[in-house]
């Protein structure tokens, strides 16, 4: 049985006195469930401070980038083990705003995910179309190269420490959210695409729903039989709405 896992990426925001004000309240309103995990995505300069305020609570911390590059002349980059070092467990890879306006490329984010998983981080790959691809029905053509660039480098027993996140790029954001069975389809298909490779593997990956979740809608995206928790933006930001949505998940 999959469990559910329900993740914050705060992306670039936050800052000190907002972070703990932010983790006072997940904290004091956390009620702990066996059947769902969480996360939180600080950006990295705060994962030390966020990781002190964390521990013993039983939410896990990741990371939102990684370098695909063990170490060395990057300037600017943050190795897979410095983040396990700081005590990361998760990062993600592939996020569509890194896709987009950093032009990682489906190598690149495979090169990512195999970097992560070599220093022990479990890497949370992110996929998914943009409006227009959806639109020229393309969604499973994208979605399949985002997935394979990733089977290919590491094949697919390297999903059975991962987890795959799908996320519409027309609904991160946006406040369109993928409808449930929009968003099953998808996953449903992802789920098959990995069954064909190794079907213990595919029973047992975590995919995530990505954009625009909130407390509103999670319950009825969770309840799809493929969608195992979600990758939360906007809605992280708020202690009472992330724990609405990981209340969505417990209930179920
Ligand atoms: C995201 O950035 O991964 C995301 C899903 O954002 P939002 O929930 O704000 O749409």
């Amino acid at each position: 049985m999959r469990k559910y896992l329900v993740a914050g990426n705060w992306k670039m925001n936050g800052g000190t006195a907002a972070n703990q004000a932010l983790l006072d309240g997940l904290l004091s309103g956390l009620v702990a469930s066996d059947q769902v995990d969480m996360l939180v995505c600080p950006p990295s300069v705060y994962l030390e401070s966020v990781g002190k305020a964390i521990a013993g609570s039983g939410i896990a911390l990741g990371a939102q980038n990684v370098s695909e590059h063990e170490s060395g002349a990057f300037t600017g980059e943050v190795a897979a083990a410095m983040l396990k070092d700081f005590g990361c467990s998760y990062v993600l890879v592939g996020h569509s705003e890194r896709r987009a306006l950093y032009g990682e490329t489906s190598e690149q984010v495979a090169a990512k995910f195999a970097a992560a998983q070599a220093a022990g981080l479990t890497p949370v790959l992110c996929v998914g179309e943009t409006q227009a691809q959806r639109e020229a029905g393309e969604t499973a053509a994208v979605v399949d190269e985002q997935l394979d660039a990733v089977l290919n480098r590491s094949g697919v027993a390297a999903l059975a420490s991962a987890v795959v996140a799908y996320e519409p790029v027309w609904a991160i954001g946006t406040g369109l959210t993928a409808t449930p069975e929009q968003a099953q389809d998808v996953h449903r298909h992802i789920r098959g695409r990995i069954e064909g490779l190794d079907e213990a593997v595919a029973a047992n990956v975590q995919i995530l729903y990505g954009g625009s979740c909130k407390g509103s809608n999670a319950a009825g995206l969770f309840a799809q039989p493929d969608i195992d928790g979600g990758l939360i933006g906007g809605a992280s930001l708020k202690a009472e709405d992330f724990l609405a949505i990981a209340a969505a998940a417990a209930g179920l």
